[in-house]
């Protein structure tokens, strides 16, 4: 049964998860695409000594996938940002785009986003890991394969499952004592 939100139309938890990809953090949107920008360069400039076979065309496929799901990212900041506006009757912006703007936008307006239950789930991607679409859905959705394909210091391992407060498909962060996810059947030995 779900519960009542505290934030509009997402749980407390999902909330956090929607203020932790749009703000200023590791986790947030900007500083994932100059993660993975760094990742893509990094990967082409890479020594091929340790695999003679492949070269440099064993690389190619993940090079590739971290373009994709760069591009992927800005995209749905974009298209987020421009829903936002016609919810709020706001003029779109003109000039060249810029991901970490866009984003403390939405950051700030988040509970107007939260307000709407079809932009709230649209955005937060409540269908993760959909096999249809290479970066998943919404936010979630390219957040994981962000993390897949480029991983990032710091950033625990978080895997789809029911949110801990609301119905809805939420990442969770497993291991941490801290988190009540951890402690739900069949993950008894960890936390
Ligand atoms: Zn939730």
């Amino acid at each position: 049964m779900p519960r009542d939100a505290e934030h509009g139309h997402l749980c407390d938890s999902c909330h956090n998860d929607m203020e932790r990809w749009l703000g200023g953090g590791t986790d947030g949107a900007h500083a994932v695409w100059v993660h993975l920008g760094r990742a893509q360069g990094g990967i082409s400039s890479t020594p091929t000594d340790t695999d003679h076979r492949g070269g440099s065309e064993s690389v190619e496929p993940l090079r590739l996938a971290i373009f994709d799901t760069r591009r992927c990212l800005s995209d749905r900041i974009y298209i987020y940002g421009e829903r936002l506006r016609e919810v709020l009757n706001m003029k779109q912006p003109v000039g060249r785009f810029d991901i970490a703007k866009e984003a403390r936008f939405l950051y700030t307006r988040l509970a107007a986003i939260e307000a709407e239950e079809d932009f709230a789930a649209w955005m937060y991607g409540d269908e993760a890991m959909s096999a249809d679409d290479v970066c998943g859905h919404g936010l979630q959705g390219v957040m994981v394969r962000a993390h897949m394909v480029a991983p990032w210091r710091g950033a625990p391992l978080r895997l789809p499952a029911p949110c801990p407060e609301c119905e809805r498909l939420s990442l969770v962060m497993y291991g941490t004592a801290a988190d009540p996810a951890a402690r739900v059947a069949g993950n008894d030995s960890i936390g």
